[in-house]
């Protein structure tokens, strides 16, 4: 039986795979079952931050997996305090409450919202309001926050007190707020499962005075967009905002499940003991990746990142069959003539691996990929397309 007759006949069939067995890698380059390279533009979703196999990442993780691997939130490791502590110091935030999954970030945000508007403004006060296009997560909570009608259609009844808005529309937003008391919003900076489109800065920051004007809860799902992706450190640095609340994961421990809400001071106080929990979360060895992840997002990476992101943007905005280029940094879409389900085939074909989002091919390379793969890559891209 070949691993995909494997797979296909005892995993769940979630997934819609490509036909590609990946058994091997390095960095950016990764290797098929037949020895086949390939130039991995996906990142895993966003994931493997420093590229498949990254040595000091390696180093990181096998040294804490030859220690302890696993303790549970019973008792205190190095690993779990080390991280929350630098990623309070690179962002100002002043807690972290760490699980596996961005779907669980969110979910923590979401209770951290709704504590909080329960307790200052009373137990009517519990709709979180989310974007259209947004994509949060496949559990209940999180699709149920999700603003696209076909996630939910076959999941009724889903978790109430979630209502989506048009995204960019300010007076959208303030209608509901007016005649809804509102906990908390929900926004990605850029949103990446919907297309890869930035959301206003203008927008944002509007949303961001009235929120806090009004003491509500403001919420970034940094799932995607965190951890260097955009070309700093969040997203949301982008915009000169200061959330209350940023969830993140995919990036953040490097290709470990990982996940991290983060709580300013305003609320960092919210959850207190049994409110929440996770029995994975903040394990040493997901740390462990973390911190070897996050102490090398600094300044030198970022301008690389955006230095990248420039390149991208200069091969691809106006070549024969792309329509458009959107996206931030590391994180980009890519509208074309032909499908993007087509193009993605002619680019497998030809050694490249990039992603899709709705209608767009969607790139999230490692941040770390070197500019002559990455040249090579937009090459393939182009001719795909053309
Ligand atoms: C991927 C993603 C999620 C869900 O993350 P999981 O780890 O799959 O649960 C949530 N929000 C955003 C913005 C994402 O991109």
């Amino acid at each position: 039986m070949s691993i995909t007759e494997m797979d296909q006949q005892y995993v769940a069939g979630t997934y819609k795979r490509f036909p590609v067995e990946i058994v091997a890698g390095k960095g950016s380059l990764v290797y098929d079952t037949d020895g086949k390279e390939y130039i991995d533009m996906g990142s895993g979703i966003g994931v493997t931050s420093f590229g498949v196999a990254d040595d000091d990442w390696q180093a990181a993780v096998t040294e804490q997996l030859l220690k302890v691997q696993h303790m549970s939130n019973l008792y205190y490791t190095e690993p779990c305090a080390k991280l929350a502590k630098l990623l309070c110091e690179k962002t100002g935030m002043k807690k972290v409450f760490f699980s596996n999954s961005g779907a669980e970030a969110n979910e923590c945000a979401i209770k951290v919202a709704r504590k909080y508007a329960a307790e200052h403004h009373g137990p009517s006060c519990y709709t979180i309001v989310t974007l259209n296009n947004s994509f949060h997560g496949r559990t209940l909570a999180t699709l149920a926050a999700t603003g696209q009608d076909h996630f939910h259609e076959l999941f009724q009844p889903l978790p109430a007190g979630f209502v989506s808005v048009p995204a960019d529309d300010m007076e959208a937003f303030i209608d509901v707020a007016e005649k809804t008391p509102i906990a908390g919003v929900l926004i990605e900076i850029v949103q990446g499962e919907g297309g890869v489109i930035p959301l206003d800065p203008d927008y944002v920051k509007a949303l961001a005075a009235y929120t806090k004007e009004k003491d509500i809860v403001l919420m970034v799902d940094e799932v995607q967009t965190g951890n260097g992706r955009t070309g700093k450190l969040y997203a949301y640095m982008n915009y000169g905002i200061e959330p209350d609340v940023v969830s993140t994961a995919k990036g953040l421990a490097g290709g470990l499940p990982m996940g991290a809400t983060l709580l300013s001071e305003k609320v960092q106080n919210v959850l207190g003991y049994g409110d929440h929990g996770s029995t994975f979360g903040g394990n040493p060895v997901a740390a462990a990746g973390a911190i070897s992840i996050i102490e090398r997002i600094d300044d030198d990476l970022l301008a690389e990142v955006q230095e990248k992101s420039q390149m991208i943007f200069d091969t691809l905005t106006g070549a024969p069959g792309i329509k458009s280029v959107s996206g931030m940094g590391l994180m980009i879409g890519i509208e074309t003539e032909k499908p993007a389900a087509e193009i993605v085939n002619t680019c497998i074909a030809n050694g490249v691996l990039p992603l899709t989002a709705k209608t767009k091919v969607r790139l999230l390379p490692a941040l770390n990929i070197p500019k002559d793969v990455l040249k090579k890559a937009l090459e393939v891209i182009k001719a795909a397309a053309e």
